[in-house]
């Protein structure tokens, strides 16, 4: 704890994967008390529903102090703000077209951008070539509004749900700012007219779930969940709310509260009812998994976890690697540069993997010898890694 997770090696992460049945339980337990202090630090200062930065000083004092890291030596609010470099783009003047965006975005969600070019490039698909404005495509800010929304989403639902496990928490989180349910809302909002790509199919892909999506509202006398059983959204729909939290985030110079505005005006209403979205919630892979796991095949033996380990193309970066391991062995893994959907593919492999296995032959092919009376005991840990 005192030396901090950052001191850790790539190489000594590197060698837990490969020999990961001992050490991995030390190395998640020092985790989990990291985060949990954090999320203590977090908790006795900060005021729900009244942001201020001073709230948050302790809990960025605790991440500073535990993860060590030259890149992260903030100790107040301000310091995120003096660490961004405002990048050229952001400032440049903006043309009439970025201006008559920005205006009609305005009318969406009350927001003023002071930086229009930086609200255009949230709405940028990676297919948009760069020398159409030279700005970059919503890939950055996306990353961030992501963040952000999970941010807000899980203090929401953690102040809301004071009962609920962390798996609970998860699955309806993920609800919540999930593909689906922020393709709705770029749907909802009328952002999704606004993206600017140079792909073929996109235009229709959009076209195509705006139309079902409103269909189905239509018929839904004002149902909540009426987004549901509409055909998935395609990704990038998602990825534009996203980036447009991430660019209001940047512009209004780090203020938190147009986040909490955004998620309260836009995503929250949905979900007045969280009832509604639990069968929802339960058909998520990671969940399933669990279900089958434990109740399936009795085992408890098991854990999902993620590792950083070095890119297979290029020495300086880092690739992304979700495992499911049951007892020891890991049985199925999902290696990427990005951890979006890592964890959902190596989830459903294990699930395809598992398909069809008698509990006898799951017992036999995996040295499982979990009994009943360890269930209660563990059922804690085994939610909880759900949450990686
Ligand atoms: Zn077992």
């Amino acid at each position: 704890l005192l030396e901090g997770k950052g001191a850790k090696q790539t190489e000594e992460i590197e060698a837990e994967v490969h020999n990961s049945s001992k050490h991995n339980l030390g190395e998640k337990t020092i985790t989990d008390v990291c985060e949990a202090l954090i999320g203590a630090a977090f908790m006795t200062h900060n005021k729900p529903g009244e942001w201020h930065p001073d709230q948050w000083e302790n809990a960025i004092r605790a991440v500073t102090k535990l993860v060590k890291n030259d890149d992260h030596k903030m100790l107040q609010w301000s310091d995120y703000k003096a660490a961004y470099a405002i990048p050229a783009y952001q400032v440049g003047e903006a043309t009439a077209s970025q201006l008559d965006m920005a205006m009609k975005i305005e009318l969406e969600h009350p927001y003023h951008f002071k930086h229009p070019r930086l609200l255009r490039s949230a709405f940028l698909h990676p297919s948009q070539p760069y020398m159409f404005e030279k700005l970059p495509n919503y890939q950055r800010l996306e990353f961030l509004g992501d963040a952000l929304l999970d941010q807000a989403s899980i203090t929401h639902i953690f102040y809301k749900f004071p009962d609920k496990d962390p798996q609970w928490l998860t699955e309806h989180k993920m609800a919540m700012i999930g593909n689906k349910a922020l393709g709705m809302i770029a749907v909802e909002t009328g952002f999704y007219k606004h993206l600017r790509h140079h792909h073929d199919q996109i235009q229709h892909q959009i076209q195509d779930y705006a139309t079902e999506l409103l269909e189905a509202k239509s018929i839904s006398n004002g149902a909540k969940d009426y987004w549901i059983a509409v055909s998935d959204p395609p990704k990038c729909l998602g990825d534009i709310v996203e980036a447009y939290v991430g660019a209001m985030f940047i512009d209004s110079d780090f203020d938190y509260s147009t986040v909490e505005n955004f998620f309260n005006m836009h995503i929250q209403p949905w979900f007045d009812d969280m009832s509604l979205y639990d069968t929802y919630a339960n058909n998520h892979p990671c969940t399933h998994l669990h279900n089958v796991l434990q109740q399936s095949f009795g085992c408890m033996e098991y854990r999902m976890f993620k590792k950083e380990v070095p890119a297979t193309n290029n020495s300086e970066s880092k690739d992304v690697m979700h495992a499911v391991m049951i007892h020891h062995e890991i049985v199925t893994w999902d290696k990427n540069t990005s951890s979006r959907y890592g964890q959902i593919r190596a989830a459903k492999a294990a699930l395809d993997m598992l398909q069809g296995l008698t509990p006898m032959e799951f017992r036999q092919r995996f040295g499982c010898n979990c009994v009943l009376e360890e269930v209660e005991e563990k059922a804690s840990v085994v939610q909880a890694d759900c949450a990686i």
